[in-house]
């Protein structure tokens, strides 16, 4: 063992996060080291807090500190459609662009079967079910442009069609194989207005 058990279990942990290695973590775990004690609680505060305090919405699984969330509790959204993204940050992105004024629903991945990924693996039941309410009218489609998210897309396209309720999936002005969370707000916006008809 290189380094003493304390610092190897802070490497350890960093090393779970996304696109770090074994450098940047111990790059990381050393400058915590050199933090303020109280800088240092903060951040564990924060990190705890963040999983603690954060739960799903029950009607459309964004993340939410309340339940329902604040947009599906919000009186002045457009309750007649719905947009249909991926994750959490999907929306967050969305939110951003300021003019999208209708619901969400997160599904928490897309259909892939060669990752074994079904529509039951990720929240389409769920929407289906939100469906029943009469007052929906539009559901856009803004899985990322990737082969799952079109997947998914004419997936719930194809279930969603016989009811009688408008199926629109955004333009491509997205990136092909890029996510929605990277897309600047005008692209986005872009994409919304050239949504066409699935
Ligand atoms: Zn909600």
């Amino acid at each position: 063992m290189q380094y003493p058990e304390p610092i190897a279990k802070l490497i350890e942990g960093f090393m779970k996060l996304p696109g770090i290695g074994p450098k940047t973590a111990s790059r990381l775990a050393f400058f915590v080291l050199d933090m303020k004690e109280d800088d240092v609680l903060d951040f564990a505060k924060a990190l705890v807090n963040a999983k603690r305090q954060l739960t799903y919405c029950s009607e459309c699984h964004h993340i939410t500190d309340i339940d329902p969330c604040r947009i599906c509790e919000d009186k002045a959204r457009d309750r007649s459609v719905i947009c249909v993204v991926q994750e959490s940050k999907d929306v967050i992105a969305m939110e951003k662009m300021k003019d999208y004024h209708g619901l969400y629903h997160v599904l928490h991945g897309a259909i892939s079967p060669m990752d074994g990924i079904g529509p039951e693996d990720i929240k389409v039941p769920e929407l289906l079910k939100r469906l029943q309410n009469d007052e929906i009218q539009e559901i856009i489609i803004a899985t990322n442009p990737t082969i799952e998210g079109e997947a998914t897309a004419m997936y719930i396209s194809r279930l969603v069609k016989p009811t009688g309720i408008k199926v629109t999936r955004i333009a491509h002005g997205l990136p092909v194989g890029g996510d929605l969370e990277y897309a600047d707000e005008v692209t986005l916006s872009k994409a919304m207005e050239g949504r066409r008809e699935l």
